[in-house]
């Protein structure tokens, strides 16, 4: 590819909306653009990507014998209405109606599809085990998209879905999955870990998630230092051991919180004028015996313009009394930013601000505590179900009782699921098994979100220049940066020459034919990522030599013409 044919897209500027490092450098590398909150479209060079990692997934879902097929976007409602998630699923699940007022869906998932189209085509044991599989555009309506295409509300997900007739035989299946998985984030060059993950509401017994560890990460994961053990952490908290804890009710309750307008008040209350820059606060809280529940804890999170922000459905978590300390608190029910996702109060609070004011403040909006009762709510605003941590603390012994807790960060990639016969029974898929009786298949799921592993790949692979691509997802594995090429008189030749017996040897390269300072095209290249620059100049070629510079280490080689294409290649 010639940069001249191309859209670099690449900005100086760092965006102001985009919180994590990954969702900058996309931007900022030309890979996105953002169309509303949650959608964003793929330029040349993200999609790119994007194919690539496609394309690992794809192949190691085909080496471990899944076959690919393509289910529609668009799912008719009355599907989800046998399984019983169109009452289940809430908000997240989009729908839609056609022109004859029909209700549909579009597709957050694929289970009650496959389960369909399996119960239709497959009759005897005979032609099980089947897994059938997709990349496919997912949408859902999520309630905060964020972070770019790691949280957006439509992505691409490669979704498999397995068929058998015996739960020993989905077993192995599922191992064999869980091992394509790790094959998939090995050949990424990814450092991740697999985790034993609750089922939530996709259901089933058993279940892994794989994790890319980030300290953005949304997710806490929590590890032995002395075993294999590793598990998501409200699943490490319902496997700890039983500390001793307070009662329930006292424990943890959620709350809905005042509307836009109270928050309003109480900015002004505090002087804080409405077009402050103002960062998202997560706050914990305290009930006293009487019942009385106040602010304790902040965590801040993210910019906004006061103005923009709107409270009516955020929560509270509100934890026991003597809790009072921030450290307590973040520290008891493992309140690490998002470690809980983002359950809490939304308050607008200048940035600047000293501890002493903010606690002012909490204590401001203490005296308005009434303003803070309100509907019960069981799952937080990302709709994940509340769970209480304070089991789960770092250096508590491991569930699997060999050594001690360790806890990290994680986006989540990957999830696969036992899922038995949850969809099967409700939506009557069976075959006749071998003893000429009708048996309901049980079922595995295993998904991976593609999209997503682009910005994850990024979080854990970038320095102030921008990003540091494995070669395997690279948008160009090389980059052919001519210095001062029309001024020259051998440079053009040169890497005319060099561009073609590169492709020839099927190397991704990028061949950046601009009149540009070689300044900018080196700080492009470095910002986009490229593993590998080959840069040619007039007083290398003298000595008929180029120079090879890898992006990550820095280094750089003089390598004479005829080398280069053999250590490239
Ligand atoms: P999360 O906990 O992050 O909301 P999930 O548990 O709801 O994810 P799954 O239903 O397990 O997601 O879907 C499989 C995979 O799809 C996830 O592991 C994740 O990698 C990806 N994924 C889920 N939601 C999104 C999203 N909104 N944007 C991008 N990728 C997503
Ligand atoms: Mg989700
Ligand atoms: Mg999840
Ligand atoms: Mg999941």
């Amino acid at each position: 590819m010639r940069t001249s044919q191309y859209i670099l897209a690449t900005l100086k500027e760092t965006p102001s909306d985009a919180e994590v490092i990954s969702h900058q450098l996309m931007l900022r590398a030309g890979m996105i653009r953002k169309l509303a909150s949650g959608l964003y479209t793929w330029l040349p060079s993200g999609l790119k990507v994007l194919r690539k990692v496609e394309a690992i997934v794809r192949d190691e879902m085909n080496k471990a014998g899944a076959i690919e097929v393509l289910m529609p976007v668009m799912q008719p409602a009355d599907l989800w209405q046998e399984s019983g998630r169109w009452e289940q699923f809430g908000p997240e699940l989009l729908r839609i109606k056609d022109r004859h007022d029909r209700p549909f869906a579009l597709g957050p998932t694929h289970e009650e599809v496959i389960t369909d189209l399996v119960r239709r085509e497959i009759s005897s044991y005979k032609q099980l085990p089947l897994n059938l599989y997709q990349v496919q555009t997912k949408v859902r309506d999520e309630v905060r998209p964020r972070f770019g295409v790691m949280r957006s509300r439509e992505f691409l997900m490669k979704d498999a879905y397995s068929f058998h007739l015996s739960d020993e035989c989905l077993a192995q299946t599922y191992q064999r999955m869980h091992t394509a998985y790790c094959n998939i984030f090995d050949r990424l060059g990814l450092d991740y870990r697999p985790v034993i993950a609750d089922t939530g509401s996709i259901g089933g017994s058993v279940s892994h998630e794989f994790h890319v560890l980030a300290e953005s990460g949304e997710d806490a994961i929590a590890f032995s230092d002395a075993s294999d053990y590793a598990a998501n952490i409200e699943k490490a908290e319902a496997l700890a051991p039983n500390v001793e804890r307070p009662a329930p009710s006292q424990a943890l309750e959620t709350f809905a919180t005042p509307n836009a307008k109270t928050i309003a008040d109480l900015a002004e209350q505090h002087n804080i004028p409405a077009t402050s820059s103002v960062k998202t606060l997560i706050v914990y809280g305290k009930a006293d015996e009487a019942g009385n529940r106040g602010l304790v804890a902040l965590v801040l999170r993210g910019d906004h313009e006061l103005n923009e922000l709107k409270a009516d459905k955020h929560s509270l978590v509100f934890a026991p009394l003597e809790m009072a300390k921030e450290e307590d608190i973040v520290a008891a029910i493992g309140a690490r930013p998002g470690s809980i996702g983002p359950v809490g109060l939304t308050i607008p609070v200048l940035v600047d601000r000293s501890a002493a004011v903010l606690a002012d403040f909490v204590a401001g909006a203490n005296k308005d505590g009434e303003h803070y009762r309100g509907i019960n709510w069981d799952r937080d605003v990302t709709g994940h179900e509340v769970v209480d941590l304070r089991n789960v603390v770092e250096g508590d012994p491991s569930p699997c009782g060999q050594g001690t807790l360790q806890i990290k960060r994680g986006i989540e990639v990957g999830h696969i699921f036992q899922l038995g016969s949850k969809y099967s029974e409700a939506m009557k898929a069976a075959v006749l098994g071998e003893n000429g009786k009708n048996q309901t298949m049980t079922m595995g799921c295993y998904g991976v979100g593609v999209s997503r592993i682009v910005a994850a790949a990024i979080e854990q692979n970038n320095d102030k220049f921008g990003i540091i691509w494995p070669t395997a997802i690279a948008p160009f594995e090389l980059a052919i940066v001519p210095m001062n090429m029309h001024k020259s008189h051998r440079i053009p030749g040169v890497a005319e020459e060099l561009y073609t017996a590169l492709q020839a040897n099927g190397v991704d390269v990028l061949f950046d034919d601009r009149k540009e300072r070689p300044g900018v095209m080196f700080n492009d290249m470095e910002l986009i990522g490229i593993p590998y620059t080959l840069v040619i100049g007039e007083r290398n070629l003298d000595n008929n030599e180029v120079e090879l510079k890898n992006r990550r280490t820095g280094e750089a080689t003089l390598l004479s013409i005829e080398e280069a294409v053999a250590t490239i290649t």
